[in-house]
């Protein structure tokens, strides 16, 4: 009787998470399904199955896990998507499903860097210097704090349209990153831009608006990761890959 394939849950909305399902997909027997939220419109699609939407906290991906019999459960969410993270952990132990966390290390300031650090999106629009102009990049959640600066003027960008009413001082423009260091100075520039408002979610695709504002000398109002994150076991797509086969005893295709 032929061997059953192993199933791998993948909670995804990563570049991370569609690297992983690209290589995992290619392991034989080992089908691979990557959950996403759906909360953009026209996402990347990763490679394997997928299903989008919440699960229904805990005990939704808890049962999701059992009805289909999932071997192996990864994390590779952002490192700010802290409630789907968390209900991973308590899933998986009633479930009785193991779980990779796989995290991009943060950021490291580097010489000529203007950081103000802040731990949540109020902490970061009370430190907004008066008559500042700002670039907000904390996505479409978390605006809310900023609007109330009326005192200063700010550009929210985001991947999709803000759906709101704002107020005059507040400009909203929409792109889908990456973008690159051209593209990051150009706009800092042409929007007069003195302080830019980030999370640091770290990794190569968000890193040239961080570059940009060290070159312009720009003010940067860095939010740091929630302290209590429990510890990743990878910090990269190659040491998480290795990781699920391990997990899954399965055999890594050579390169050649
Ligand atoms: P969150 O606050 O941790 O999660 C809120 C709820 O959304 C969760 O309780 C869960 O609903 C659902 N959810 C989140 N990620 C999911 C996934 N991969 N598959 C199925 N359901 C998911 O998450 P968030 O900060 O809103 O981020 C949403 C997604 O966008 C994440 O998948 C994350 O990887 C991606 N993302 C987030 C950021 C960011 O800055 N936060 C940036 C880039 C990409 P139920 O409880 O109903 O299961």
């Amino acid at each position: 009787m032929a061997k059953p394939n192993k199933r791998c849950l993948i909670l995804g909305g990563t570049a991370e998470a569609r690297e992983l399902a690209a290589r995992a997909n290619m392991l034989p027997g080992l089908e691979i399904t990557t959950s996403i939220a759906g909360v953009t419109t026209d996402p990347a699609a990763p490679a394997g199955a997928v299903r989008t939407g919440g699960f229904g906290g805990v005990d939704g991906l808890a049962d999701y896990l059992r009805n289909r019999s999932i071997d192996l459960m990864v994390d590779a969410t952002h490192p700010f998507a802290a409630k789907i993270s968390d209900n991973a952990v308590q899933a998986g132990k009633r479930a009785d499903v193991g779980l990779i966390i796989v995290q991009r290390p943060a950021w490291p300031a580097e010489r000529g860097d203007d950081w103000v650090h802040v731990l949540t999106t109020a902490e970061a629009a009370a430190a907004i210097k008066p008559g500042a102009r700002v670039l907000i990049t904390t996505g479409h959640k978390q605006v809310a704090p900023f609007l109330t600066r009326l005192d200063v003027a700010s550009v929210i960008r985001t991947i999709e349209p803000l759906n709101m009413q704002l107020p005059a001082n507040v400009q909203n423009i929409t792109a889908r990153p990456p973008f690159d260091l051209r593209q990051e100075e150009e706009l800092f520039a042409t929007q007069n831009i003195d302080t830019l408002v980030t999370k640091n979610s770290g990794g190569d695709l968000g890193y040239a608006k961080i570059e940009a504002a060290r070159n312009l000398k720009l003010r940067v109002i860095m939010i740091d990761r929630p302290a209590n994150a429990p510890l990743p076991d990878a910090t990269s797509v190659d040491a998480a890959f290795e990781k699920i086969t391990q997990a899954l005893d399965l055999e890594p295709i050579s390169a050649g």
